[in-house]
């Protein structure tokens, strides 16, 4: 960890909860060299330094399904409830990769509703809410957000995932200047869609926009899949996971206030 700027750290970056996903890590190591000009003390973070050297997602288990930690557990355990008193009280952008179309996204959970009015003011399209799915996530502490910033390991995602860092930093006052307008829509992440076993895997849906039930959202191995239910896909991809292509998301809103007005009824 790096703090920079006056003071104790209020706000922290993290990169590489997952060390696969190079994008956020660079973005941190970017950011702390520069030269910033910054109001607010900001720890800069590499979470999982180890599972980065090796460029593995983790050593022993899944750190963003980890929280809120085990001291005496495995290594991502422990690292989950090290981390969790550093976000726990603080304001945290923590920076992910993927293999998904489009991005970026943010994804909140809304066990922590702020996170919802932190998430909205983000230059996002999109923010996914994954209560009840991939429990775990560092999203279950205190008011963070996560970003999906782009394919992971390209230069183009280390981009934007500086750029997400620099509006984050702006909207939290830690830096000067006005950050981005958002005016993202509102997501709910539910089931994951299981892959058939196969040898070859086609997307036929694009992230986010609507599917009706009957439409033939993906192929395995030239034979199509066809949904019973209306979805709209998050995080949908031929070969990003082995085991699932992505999941079934929900429509909430299209605003922050008709978000507040379901949320609350
Ligand atoms: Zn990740």
């Amino acid at each position: 960890m790096t703090t920079r700027g006056p003071g104790e750290p209020e706000i922290v970056v993290v990169g590489g909860i997952h060390g696969d996903e190079t994008g956020g890590v660079r973005a941190v190591r970017r950011l702390r060299e520069a030269d910033l000009d910054l109001k607010r003390g900001v720890a800069f973070v590499v979470a999982n330094p180890a599972a980065v050297n090796v460029g593995e997602r983790y050593l022993d288990s899944d750190l963003n399904r980890a929280f809120p930690g085990n001291p005496a557990g495995d290594r991502e355990e422990r690292l989950a409830a090290h981390l969790r008193k550093l976000v726990q009280d603080r304001t945290t952008l923590s920076l992910h990769g993927t293999h998904s179309q489009p991005t970026p996204f943010a994804l909140i959970h809304r066990s922590q509703p702020r996170q919802f009015d932190l998430a909205a003011r983000m230059p996002v399209p999109h923010v996914v809410d994954h209560w009840g799915v991939n429990e775990g996530a560092i999203t279950s502490c205190g008011l963070s957000v996560e970003i999906e910033v782009g394919p992971q390991g390209t230069e183009e995602a280390a981009v934007a995932a500086e750029h997400q860092a620099d509006a984050f930093l702006k909207l939290v006052d830690a830096l000067p200047g006005e950050p981005p307008t958002a005016d993202p829509d509102f997501f709910h992440m539910a089931d994951p869609i299981r892959k058939p076993s196969g040898i070859s895997y086609e997307v036929h849906v694009t992230n986010f926009e609507s599917v009706p039930a009957g439409t033939t959202y993906a192929s395995v191995d030239g034979q199509g899949l066809i949904t019973d239910d209306p979805f709209h896909p998050i995080l949908m991809s031929a070969d990003g996971y082995s085991d699932i292509f992505g999941y079934k998301g929900a429509k909430i809103a299209d605003s922050l206030e008709r978000v507040r007005e379901i949320l609350l009824n």
